[in-house]
């Protein structure tokens, strides 16, 4: 049987917008001392919009974003989406593969084309050499390259918005003692601006979707019990490995399925619901 007080939280978490889907575990949010969140889709609502190209050889603005749209039109990632919406036309493309944290790549006319971050830039050794590529980091805008043929061949900057509870929600948690971090694969840049805007205790940029359950266990190992709040298929691993995995509502189904708890409105401030609504239903059973 369900405890009268239990079956009652039931009710006002449904009228609240929480959907509770591990009890043992949501109980364990009345003692979190950290929570995690993913930026893109989490602390922002992860719809991008193109704002910048910058060529960097031979092509036209229009010739980049053609060409990068033509490979994130087989990808289903918030930036994918940003770029298609840009984009007016598309090329054929074969051989279609994600590389996950990372970007894509396909061949367009026989020609190895990689749309892709800045840390696979560095990994492959490819200079970046323009310093507009500085001014559009600061804005805080993610940015993404344009690669044929291992060579360097324009840049596309793009902006997401932060939600608006975001700063409130961090607010909230810190009053209650609780050290906000967030958590994610875009550069340093765009992690430290976010960070600020919201002022968050701490952040991991450029961190891959492998490494981010390594991080949320990393935190654990300093004496923490975690909350993680993600949306994507990457944020997976990290909501299962927290001791309360904490699902936005509008992500993936990868990420529900991984949830504890489900934020049904996607609004970060209702974590802080999820915390208070666990402290006071079991306090009451004592
Ligand atoms: P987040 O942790 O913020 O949700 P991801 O791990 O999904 O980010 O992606 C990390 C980085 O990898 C992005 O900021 C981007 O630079 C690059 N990336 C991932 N997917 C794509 C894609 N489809 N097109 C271009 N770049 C991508
Ligand atoms: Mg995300």
């Amino acid at each position: 049987a369900v405890p009268l007080v239990v079956a009652v939280s039931t009710a006002l978490s449904a009228q609240n917008g929480l959907l509770i889907r591990n009890r043992a575990s949501f109980e364990k949010s009345r003692d979190i001392n950290a929570i995690v969140f993913d930026k893109t889709g989490t602390l922002t609502h992860g719809k991008f919009g193109v704002t910048d190209i910058l060529p960097l050889g031979e092509y036209s603005e229009n010739k980049i974003l053609k060409y990068a749209a033509s490979l994130e039109s087989y990808s289903e990632h918030p930036i994918a989406k940003g770029v298609i919406k840009s984009a007016k036309e598309t090329f054929n493309v074969e051989n279609f593969k994600a590389i996950p944290g990372k970007g894509v790549q396909g061949i367009i006319a026989g020609k190895k084309v990689e749309v892709v971050s800045p840390g696979y830039l560095k990994e492959k050794n490819i200079p970046i050499s323009n310093e507009n590529l500085n001014e559009l980091s600061f804005q805080g805008k993610t940015i993404i390259f344009v690669i044929i043929e291992g060579r360097l061949k324009g840049a596309i900057a793009l902006a997401d918005i932060i939600r608006e509870e975001s700063k409130e929600a961090v607010q909230k948690l810190k009053d209650m003692d609780i050290q906000c971090i967030m958590i994610t694969g875009d550069r340093k840049e765009v992690a430290e601006w976010v960070a600020k805007e919201i002022s968050l205790d701490k952040y991991y940029a450029e961190v891959l979707p492998h490494e981010k359950a390594q991080k949320v266990r990393e935190i654990q190992s300093e004496g923490l019990i975690v909350a993680m709040t993600g949306d994507g298929i990457n944020d997976a691993p990290a909501l299962a490995q927290a001791d309360v995995g904490i699902a936005i509502g509008a992500g993936t189904d990868v990420a529900i399925e991984a949830g504890d708890v489900v934020l049904v409105r996607s609004n970060p401030l209702d974590t802080v619901y999820v915390v208070k609504l666990a402290k006071s239903t079991y306090r009451k059973m004592i």
